[in-house]
């Protein structure tokens, strides 16, 4: 009979003592107790919401997350399990959403090629017809053998230079808020670089890929399916996904959340993690520290500098995250929004038209029409400055300015909420996934009974975090998964 320890009551942290603790029954019991320790107040991690008396609900962290793949998939399931069906809203991937996506360069909004003509005709955002492009692209060798390579090196390679600057960087800001001239194609988009290691191709990978058999076993990914769903959210906002985990292990026995306790330590002896925080000590037999890699590194004890340095090295951006809502302005074009290349001169990575994908999160009362700006990720400090030091001033001025420059909304808003996210998006730079290789290889060489899980590693999205901490959980505790 196991006892586990969970440091951080994140999305990962969550889905970790939820399997733990679903599965449990079905087994043989192994795992008499959970304990989950989160630092803050309040569960949830990146994943925050405010929710407005009139009824408007703004995210500051996720805003919805995607419905399909094996990831997607088992959000989905999760959500079902959970109780959450009727509170779903979601985007259908025929709504204009889904849809349109922009590129601003040139002081104009682009739509990104979303038909055959569209994408035959040369015109910007690209330089050439996206047809063409592709049709070059398989006639192309691949440069085999390569260990990994930056995604703007791998794009420019396959899909030229004017792809990489005006569709790859834009897109990789949106989700990363990263460079792609330092983040890993290997580690950001894995099956694209098998694709020209094994293929020769993206495209010819692309159409040789063997489409997996997903089991739809649950009635809302059946629902979601055939109602075509793109990305979801919840009536009250993702938050209401980590409060339902939290209120489903609080009714079990098992599971003891702690929160307002960070951890301070952790240290290994005799097969056992004895993890220690301000108040309390606690022997356990496995550990998963669900926290950022550099974070969990400092939990570390020295005897373990290897591991410690290892985990040091990956590192996070930080974003200025701007709610802007407006009474009655003209909506642009609709669309999710748009995405800022970082050749352009704007302060900004991008804006969210949340209204448009969510018109259930509007306030009540009157009409309103919701934005989300992002700005910094890797340009935080050269625009702002180090975070601590950092004028909120500056930065909803910087935001203002972009949506009047970029969307023409020349009106005061009614509401404006920054939160500047300190290091909240990891970044998965060229060599990540061998960092994480030699991660994984050291804590099984050193039989360490440790986890770890979350964004540092092996995807940022809700999904991965939620898909990763079940693999993870089935990996160290295969009796779980196996009913009896
Ligand atoms: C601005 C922004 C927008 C995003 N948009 C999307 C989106 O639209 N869709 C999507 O799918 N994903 C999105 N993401 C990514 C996604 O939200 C995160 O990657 C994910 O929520 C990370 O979850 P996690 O549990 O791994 O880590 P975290 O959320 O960081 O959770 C870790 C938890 O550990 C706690 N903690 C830290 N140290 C300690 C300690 N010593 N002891 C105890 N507790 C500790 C922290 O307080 C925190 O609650 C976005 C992220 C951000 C920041």
């Amino acid at each position: 009979m196991a006892q586990v320890a969970i440091v951080g009551g994140g999305a990962t942290g969550l889905a970790t003592a939820f399997y733990l603790s679903r599965y449990a029954h079905y087994g043989r019991h192994i795992v008499k107790k959970i304990i989950l320790l989160e630092g803050a107040e309040d569960v949830g991690g990146w994943i925050q919401t405010t929710r407005m008396p009139d009824g408007a609900v703004f995210e500051h962290g996720p805003r919805s997350l995607r419905s399909v793949g094996k990831s997607g998939i088992n959000t989905l399931e999760l959500a079902e399990a959970l109780g959450l069906e009727d509170e779903i809203l979601a985007v259908r991937r025929g709504h204009p959403v889904m849809k349109y996506r922009f590129i601003y360069m040139n002081g104009k909004r682009h739509a990104v090629p979303s038909n055959l003509m569209s994408a035959i005709l040369p015109g910007p955002p690209f330089n050439q017809s996206l047809v063409w492009t592709l049709i070059k692209e398989v006639l192309k060798a691949g440069e085999k053998g390569l260990k990994d390579d930056t995604i703007h090196n791998f794009v420019s390679r396959r899909l030229g230079t004017n792809l990489a600057d005006y569709a790859a960087d834009p897109v990789v800001r949106g989700i990363f808020a990263g460079d792609i001239r330092e983040l890993s194609i290997k580690a950001v988009a894995p099956e694209l670089f098998e694709f020209e290691q094994k293929h020769g191709s993206i495209i010819v990978g692309g159409l040789r890929r063997k489409k997996e058999k997903l089991e739809l076993s649950s009635d809302l990914v059946k629902k979601a399916m055939g109602e075509k769903w793109g990305i979801w959210s919840l009536k009250k906002g993702l938050k209401q996904l980590a409060e339902a985990m939290e209120k489903d292990l609080r009714k079990r026995n098992d599971v003891e959340i702690v929160t307002g306790t960070k951890c301070q330590g952790l240290t290994f002896s005799e097969g056992k993690v004895k993890v220690k925080t301000e108040k309390k000590e606690y022997t356990v037999d496995h550990v998963f520290s669900t926290i950022f890699a550099p974070n969990t590194a400092q939990l570390l004890p020295i005897e373990h500098v290897d591991l410690k340095k290892k985990l040091s090295k990956i590192q996070a951006g930080t974003v200025a995250v701007v709610n802007v809502e407006y009474n009655g302005v003209p909506m642009p074009d609709p669309g999710f929004g748009h995405l800022i290349p970082s050749k352009e001169p704007e302060k900004n990575l991008g804006v969210v038209y949340d209204s448009m994908g969510f018109p259930g999160h509007d306030r009540k009362d009157k009409k309103s029409q919701r934005f989300t700006v992002m700005l910094g990720g890797a340009w935080f400090n050269k625009l702002f400055g180090p975070p601590e030091y950092a004028k909120n001033a500056e930065i909803e001025d910087a935001a203002l300015t972009s949506l009047r420059n970029q969307l023409g909304i020349m009106e005061d808003p009614e509401r404006t909420i920054l939160n500047v996210q300190k290091n909240c998006i990891p970044q998965y730079k060229l060599g990540h996934t061998k960092l994480c290789d030699d991660i994984w290889s050291y804590t099984k060489e050193n039989k360490l009974p440790l986890s770890l899980l979350g964004c540092s590693y092996k995807g940022v999205s809700v999904n991965d975090c939620i898909y990763n901490a079940r693999l993870e959980v089935a990996r160290v505790f295969p009796d779980l998964f196996r009913p009896t």
